[in-house]
């Protein structure tokens, strides 16, 4: 299940290298861009392998009213989806969602702490110059493996100056964030995005500075796992049905597609609303999700299907009573 989207067609009017893996996209939507606020991202269809997929990218930079610029990371080791954006030339035309944000603004709040890991650096341009314009307080910690790698580097160091602080591990200056959370004023909201383990290190460290979770806010682009993404099955309690989630698969897709109803909203293992339980598993569970906690992680009881993957069979049960339905 999905909140409704609007789709439209759109141009790609020129793209550009802005390092060696990432392409920038400047999108001529036909009737001008909507507006939309910091933060936000739009979803593009894609082809993959001949078979129709979508794929989401944040908008980057101050919002222009006739195109969206977004920026790509070619992912290696993935489905296809960061290729097929990469395949595109200018004058193509692709299918785009209007936008829509996950990370809440407070206007009212004096003090933000942004964080970015690698690409997620794109939804954190905009969010940075809306703020700034604001004359709210705010630092950009921005971690990347090298300076090389960093997106939008000369953009945001001339409009932030020394409020961009860069994390380059290759400099040997890796980002403590002990040490920087507890260093903020009492009233910092932080805003944060990059990979998943990131994450959890900045749920962790937030919550031991004594911080109010709901100031934590985050977006994740989705994550490779702690284990490899292979084949594994699911069984259905009750039913006896088993089934193959194969590496291009989710296993929300497989449940759903077989008629194993689950909700499911965000995707992206955020909002849990598709966990289902875990009765019995014979393998390991690979938690890919940011919704459960670690010790709910360790418990194995539930998963969230749309991105949790495991490595052997996994016994659920969805709550899908199929007289009930
Ligand atoms: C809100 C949002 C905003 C985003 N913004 C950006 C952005 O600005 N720029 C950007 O480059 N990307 C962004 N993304 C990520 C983007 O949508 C794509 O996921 C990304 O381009 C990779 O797509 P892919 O098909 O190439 O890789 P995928 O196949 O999706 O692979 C991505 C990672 O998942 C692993 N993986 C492989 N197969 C599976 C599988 N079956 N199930 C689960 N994981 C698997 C791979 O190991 C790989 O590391 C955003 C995602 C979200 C949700």
């Amino acid at each position: 299940m999905r909140f409704a989207e609007q789709w439209n067609w759109c141009t790609v009017d020129a793209t550009r290298d802005v390092t060696l893996g990432i392409r920038e996209f400047r999108l001529r939507p036909d009737g001008g861009a909507a507006p939309y606020p910091p933060g936000s991202h739009l979803n593009v269809a894609v082809l993959i392998d001949g078979q129709p997929a979508r794929r989401s990218y944040s908008l980057v930079g101050d919002r222009d009213p006739h195109t969206y610029r977004i920026a790509v990371r070619l992912a290696p080791d993935s489905r296809g989806g960061s290729r097929a954006m990469w395949n595109l030339k200018p004058g193509a035309r692709i299918e785009i969602s209007s936008p829509s944000s996950l990370l809440e603004i407070d206007w009212n709040r004096q003090n933000y702490c942004l964080i970015a890991g690698g690409i997620g650096i794109t939804p954190i341009t905009a969010i940075a110059s809306a703020l700034h314009r604001r004359n709210i307080d705010l630092h950009l910690h921005y971690a990347v493996k090298s300076r090389g790698d960093a997106a939008y580097l000369s953009e945001l160091s001339s409009a932030l100056g020394d409020r961009l602080i860069v994390h380059a591990s290759d400099e040997g200056a890796r980002l403590d964030l002990d040490l920087t959370f507890r260093a903020l004023p009492s009233d910092a909201v932080a805003i944060m995005c990059g990979p998943m383990r990131m994450l959890e290190t900045a749920r962790r460290a937030w919550n031991d500075a004594g911080r109010a979770p709901a100031d934590l806010r985050y977006e994740t682009f989705g994550s490779s796992g702690l284990l490899p993404t292979a084949e594994f099955r699911v069984r259905l309690k009750d039913s006896g049905a088993e089934l193959v989630v194969s590496p291009n698969s989710s296993m929300l897709d497989v449940l759903n597609d077989a008629g194993f109803e689950v909700m499911s909203d965000c995707q992206r293992g955020e909002c849990g609303v598709c966990a289902v339980d875990v009765i019995a598993v014979d393998g390991a569970i690979d938690h890919r999700d940011v919704f459960f906690s670690e010790q709910q992680k360790k418990d194995n009881r539930k998963i969230c299907p749309c991105v949790s993957r495991a490595v052997g069979i996994v016994t659920i049960d969805t709550l899908y009573r199929p007289e009930a339905a």
